[in-house]
């Protein structure tokens, strides 16, 4: 149950990463949630723009322009913007690390497609163990050791009590 729950919310981010990246050749995206601690700005941040998914945070003095809570912002995306200068971050690859005396901040860039894949396999898995596996075969729910002809009701490969449904059902 909780690896379908688990499946599930895999896709869900799945889809909605394939629907950002589309999305992510017109409009950059970006949802930031400001926190005030101890004199301290942070902030955090996801984006998503030209095929990448930055997450980003940063610390600094506390300043009157400071806005905490959670904002979203969408525009255009600026086609004007400088081409990135190495390979890897012209392919969305990048990661920052800045430790300044006014600034510290961190980032890390992905492509939208690496999350896709990334959040695609437990789907696939599970769509496919389902369809590999005929109705109603007794394989064992934690290793999956076939329980066919099974009398001692453990699984004999990891000790796992057996559910006796099917003998209450007949
Ligand atoms: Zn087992």
């Amino acid at each position: 149950m909780k690896y379908t729950i688990a499946s599930v919310i895999s896709l869900l981010l799945c889809v909605a990463t394939a629907v950002l990246w589309v999305r992510s050749y017109t409009r950059y995206d970006e949802v930031r949630l400001g926190v005030e601690r101890n004199e301290t700005a942070e902030v955090f941040l996801i984006a998503s723009d030209n095929g990448g998914v930055l997450l980003f945070t940063d610390s600094k003095p506390l300043a009157d322009t400071f806005k905490p809570g959670m904002t979203w912002t969408t525009r255009p995306i600026n086609r004007a913007a400088k081409m990135p200068a190495t390979f890897w971050a012209r392919h969305n690859f990048d990661a920052l690390n800045w430790n300044y005396t006014w600034m510290i901040a961190r980032g890390v860039e992905v492509p939208h497609w690496l999350v896709v894949i990334l959040t695609a396999v437990l789907p696939a898995v599970f769509v496919w163990r389902s369809w590999r596996r005929p109705s109603g075969q007794a394989r064992c729910s934690t290793c999956d050791y076939n329980l066919t002809g099974n009398t001692s009701g453990v699984c004999p490969e990891c000790g796992t009590p057996i559910p006796q449904k099917s003998e209450a059902a007949a």
